[in-house]
């Protein structure tokens, strides 16, 4: 068993990690950290568990540590992030000079030498691990995932990027309220209504889906070249974000062939057998009606993305639709750090 720790151990994402980690037959949870004020308190006295599931036995006496690499036991050898961005930005590298750093913060996703990334899509960006440790002087290092809307959406890109010529993506969110964490959203802005705007979201799957995408040549990454343009908003569902995909392709296609082309596709953590890898990275579904969040956000134990109402465009020459549905917790968060660390751990270690 390796040990590992969760750093925002107490938050939405924190407690999916939790979740995931306490059945994994490879990890052992040794250390859990938050900030000042949950420090030093019984893990279950210092949280507000929000998961359906009950909080497993074996962390409730876990003392949380303050979030500081001389607080966390030396024989932790992987550290899953879930802290903010801000704090992640300043304290992440201070743990990368010994641990093995899993982030979901945005922090450090798009910064040069720091690996962004999604195991079935662009596993080769694992290369950056070593510059990295040459650049910085570590023993330890930081591999990020992208953030939860974008994972969704590279993933279904993925096998269409691979045997097409994209020219242009539309994609518009309906993202679900964990998204934001415990805290983020008010429930009297939110019941009854739905909010066109999440700070820094487009940007983030504008950006983050086409470095992806990219490839990378001695250490460095070029973005995938086609255009992306993303409206996000968030809408009064607990988890499982939504997603409406516009695609415009250079030729013609059958909407047959792209559908057994999403449905077969495979990546390195299903040839692997990695633990958390799904069978069936996406799913097709051919119900009129889905997907929709509650029944489709589990597939694959959340780590499935399920599509649905894939079809030609009427309008526009060369085009097609559909709408996805994935687990913003699970496989856009928690779930995406644990599936790196689990490749890492079976290709690295
Ligand atoms: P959250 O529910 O607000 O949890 C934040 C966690 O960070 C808590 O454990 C909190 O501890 C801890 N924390 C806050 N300030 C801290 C500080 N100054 N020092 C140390 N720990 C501190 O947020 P979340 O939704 O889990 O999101 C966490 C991160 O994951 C964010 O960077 C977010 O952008 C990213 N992310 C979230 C999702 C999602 O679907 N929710 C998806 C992808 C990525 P206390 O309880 O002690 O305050």
């Amino acid at each position: 068993m390796i040990k590992v720790g969760v750093l925002g151990a107490t938050g939405m994402v924190g407690q999916r990690f939790i979740e995931i980690l306490d059945k994994h037959p490879d990890f052992d949870i040794s250390a859990l950290a938050a900030s000042s004020k949950s420090a030093g308190k019984r893990y279950e006295d210092a949280t507000t568990w929000y998961l359906e599931n009950s909080m497993p036995e074996s962390v409730k006496d876990i003392i949380v540590s303050e979030t500081d690499p001389n607080a966390i036991d030396n024989n932790v050898e992987i550290l899953f992030s879930s802290l903010p961005t801000e704090f992640a930005k300043v304290v992440e590298p201070k743990f990368g000079e010994n641990f093995i750093v899993a982030s979901n913060a945005s922090a450090m996703r798009m910064v040069d030498d720091i690996p962004l990334v999604i195991p079935e899509v662009n596993p080769e960006f694992l290369d950056l691990i070593e510059v990295q440790q040459k650049n910085r002087g570590w023993n330890g290092f930081i591999v990020t995932n992208p953030n939860c809307s974008t994972i969704a959406l590279a993933l279904t890109l993925k096998p269409i990027h691979d045997n097409y010529n994209i020219n242009r993506v539309h994609v518009s969110t309906m993202q679900a309220v964990s998204g934001a964490g415990y805290n983020g959203v008010p429930s009297m802005a939110i019941v009854d209504n739905l909010v066109p705007f999440i700070s820094g979201e487009e940007e983030k799957m504008e950006s983050e889906t086409l470095h992806i995408l990219g490839t990378i040549n001695d250490g460095t990454i070029k973005d995938a070249d086609f255009n992306l343009s993303a409206s996000c908003n968030r809408v009064a569902v607990l988890d499982g974000h939504t997603e409406s995909v516009f695609i415009d392709l250079d030729e013609d296609i059958n909407i047959l062939d792209l559908k057994n082309k999403m449905s077969n596709f495979k990546g390195l953590p299903q040839k692997l057998n990695l633990f958390s890898a799904p069978k069936n990275p996406v799913i097709v579904t051919e119900e009129e009606n889905r997907p929709q969040p509650r029944m489709d956000r589990n597939a694959g134990n959340g780590m499935s993305i399920t599509v649905g109402r894939l079809r030609k465009d009427k309008v526009f020459n060369n085009s097609f639709k559909y709408t996805l549905v994935g687990h913003n917790t699970v496989r856009g968060a928690a779930g995406a750090s644990i599936l790196n660390a689990e490749l890492i751990v079976k290709e690295l270690l």
